[in-house]
C-alpha cells in the first residue's frame, strides 16, 4: 500500500461529522501552509452554527448539514476526499479509501462516529435512526404505518414517542422509568403528562402511547443527527384503522406480551464505527467498543488520535464529568484533539481542556428546556449522596445531587434560571450543609444569595 500513496498530508481527519469538522477546521486554520485532508464517506459535512455560550460551561449551537465545498472555500490548504476509509496501516502511516486511493499522513484523527445498535441485523422491519437517510426512510415508512414499536430509553426514543403523530406508538422500556439515560424516576414522572396530554389537538386526534417496561427478546455511513433531527420532518403515521390482526412483524417482550406492528424502531444505543481501522493494527478498545484515547486524545497507535462518538475517554475523569454521545462533546473533543495534534507537532505542552472538568448539557425534551450538570443522575456515587428536589407540575423540575454536603450535579427542567448559580456551586465545591433544603426554597433568590 505504501508505494501506491497518492499524496501525503501533514494532517488527515476521517469523518465529516461535528467532531471531524471541528478538528479539521482547527488544524487548517492553525497550519495555513500545511496540507490538510478530510476524508468522509458522505457528500455533506456537519457545521456548527449559531454558537452561543450560555454560561461559563454551558454552550448551545445548531448543527447544519452543508456541502463540503463550504469548507474548501474557507481553507485553501484543505482537501476533501469523498470516500470511506477502507483500511488503515499505522506502521506505514497511510489510509486506503473505498475507491482504491491511498493517502499518507503524519498525524491522523479518526472521527468516524457510531451507528445504531440494532435489535436484529438485516431485518427489513427493524429500523435504526442515525443520519438523514435513515430519518427519511423512517418518515416514509411512518406515513403508511398504523402502529410502531419503539425500543429503547435514550434521547432518540424520548423524542420519537413525543413527536410521532397519528400512529399508535408502543414504547418498550426495560428500565423502571422513562428516559433513564438522562433522568431519574422523579423527572420522568414530571414529563409523563406531556406525553399523555394533547400537545396539538388538531394534529393528534388519535395519538396514544402505551408504556411497557420490558425489553423485546431479541449501515449507515452518514453523520449522526442531533438535537432537532425531527424538525422539518413530518412524523405522521396513518390514522389508525381497526386492528386487522395481521402485521408485518411481531415483537415479543420479556414480560410475555406480543405486539404486532408495521415496523420496529431500534433506539437501543450505538456502536462506535471502528471496523475499517482495526485490521492489522493494535488499537486498545474500551468495553463499549470505542477506541481508547488518553488525555491528549491519542489512541494506543502512534500519531493516531480519535474524537467524538468513535472514541472512549480513558483518562482519569474529573469527578464531575462523564462521556456521553452528544453533539457538545463531539465538538469539544474534535476541537481539543486538533489542539493536541498541533501541540504535538510543535512540541508544546498542553493541559486537558477545562470543558472536561464539568459535564454540562442543554437540550429540549418534550418542549421543556433541560439542563444537565455534573453527576446529574448521581452516576457512580452509590448511596453516598443526597437529593433535593423541587417540582411544580407542568412548570419546572429541579433536582440537586449533593455528596458530602457539596453540590455535584443537577437536573433543571423548565425555565428555572438556576443554571449559572448551580454551575458555580458545583465548580467551587462550597460546603452547603448549613443551607439544607433552603437551597431550593423558591422564596429565596439563590442567585443573589451566593453572589
Ligand atoms: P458522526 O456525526 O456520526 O459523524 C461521523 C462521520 O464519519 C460521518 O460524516 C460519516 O460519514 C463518517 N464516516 C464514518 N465511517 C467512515 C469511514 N470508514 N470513512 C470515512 N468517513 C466515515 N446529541 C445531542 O447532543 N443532542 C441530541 O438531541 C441528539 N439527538 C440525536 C438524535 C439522533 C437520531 C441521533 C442518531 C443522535 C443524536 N445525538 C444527539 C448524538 C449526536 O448526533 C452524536 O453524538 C454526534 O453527532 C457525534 O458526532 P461525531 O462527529 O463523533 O460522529
Amino acid at each position: 500500500m505504501e508505494s501506491k500513496k497518492e499524496k501525503t498530508f501533514k494532517f488527515v481527519v476521517v469523518g465529516g461529522g461535528i467532531a471531524g469538522v471541528t478538528c479539521v477546521e482547527q488544524l487548517s486554520s492553525q497550519f495555513a501552509s500545511e496540507d490538510v485532508a478530510l476524508i468522509t464517506a458522505g457528500p455533506h459535512i456537519k457545521a456548527v452554527t449559531n454558537y452561543k455560550q450560555v454560561s461559563r460551561r454551558l454552550e448551545e449551537f445548531d448543527v447544519e448539514e452543508k456541502p463540503s465545498s463550504v469548507l474548501e472555500e474557507k481553507y485553501s490548504n484543505l482537501t476533501i476526499i469523498h470516500s470511506a476509509v477502507k483500511s488503515l496501516r499505522t506502521h506505514t502511516h497511510c489510509v486506503e479509501t473505498a475507491d482504491g486511493r491511498v493517502f499518507g499522513y503524519e498525524k491522523l484523527c479518526i472521527c468516524s462516529g457510531a451507528r445504531p445498535k440494532l435489535l436484529t441485523q438485516e431485518n427489513p422491519h427493524v429500523l435504526g435512526i442515525r443520519d438523514t437517510d435513515s430519518a427519511q426512510e423512517f418518515q416514509k415508512r411512518l406515513s403508511t404505518a398504523k402502529r410502531i414499536v419503539v425500543v429503547g430509553n435514550g434521547g432518540i426514543a424520548l423524542e420519537l414517542v413525543y413527536e410521532v403523530r397519528r400512529c399508535e406508538v408502543i414504547w418498550a422500556v426495560k428500565d423502571k422509568a422513562i428516559g433513564n439515560t438522562f433522568f431519574d424516576a422523579g423527572a420522568a414522572q414530571f414529563l409523563i403528562p406531556s406525553l399523555e396530554g394533547d400537545k396539538e389537538q388538531a394534529a393528534a386526534p388519535c395519538k396514544r402511547q402505551r408504556f411497557t417496561t420490558e425489553e423485546p427478546a431479541p449501515d449507515a455511513s452518514g453523520s449522526a443527527l442531533g438535537p432537532d433531527w425531527h424538525r422539518g420532518i413530518e412524523l405522521q403515521g396513518q390514522t389508525p384503522k381497526p386492528d386487522t390482526g395481521s402485521w408485518p412483524v411481531y415483537v415479543q417482550l420479556t414480560n410475555g406480551e406480543t405486539f404486532g406492528c408495521d415496523f420496529v424502531v431500534s433506539a437501543t444505543g450505538v456502536v462506535p464505527n471502528t471496523e475499517p481501522f482495526l485490521h492489522g493494527n493494535n488499537f486498545l478498545l474500551a468495553d463499549d467498543g470505542g477506541l481508547q484515547v488518553d488525555d491528549h486524545m491519542m489512541t494506543s497507535e502512534p500519531d493516531v488520535y480519535a474524537a467524538g462518538d468513535v472514541c472512549s475517554a480513558c483518562w482519569e475523569h474529573s469527578p464531575l464529568w462523564q462521556q456521553m454521545g452528544l453533539w457538545t462533546q463531539a465538538r469539544q473533543m474534535g476541537w481539543y484533539a486538533g489542539r493536541c495534534m498541533a501541540a504535538d507537532v510543535l512540541s508544546e505542552p498542553i493541559d486537558l481542556d477545562f470543558c472536561f472538568e464539568l459535564f454540562s448539557h442543554v437540550t429540549k425534551f418534550f418542549n421543556y428546556k433541560v439542563v444537565l450538570l455534573g453527576k446529574f443522575n448521581a452516576q457512580g456515587l452509590g448511596s453516598n449522596h443526597e437529593l433535593l428536589v423541587r417540582c411544580t407540575k407542568g412548570q419546572e423540575y429541579v433536582k440537586v445531587v449533593l455528596s458530602g454536603g457539596r453540590m455535584v450535579g443537577a437536573v433543571l427542567i423548565g425555565e428555572t434560571d438556576l443554571e449559572e448559580t448551580f454551575e458555580n456551586l458545583i465548580l467551587n465545591q462550597m460546603d452547603l450543609t448549613a443551607y439544607g433544603e433552603e437551597l431550593l426554597n423558591p422564596d429565596i433568590d439563590i442567585e443573589d444569595y451566593f453572589d
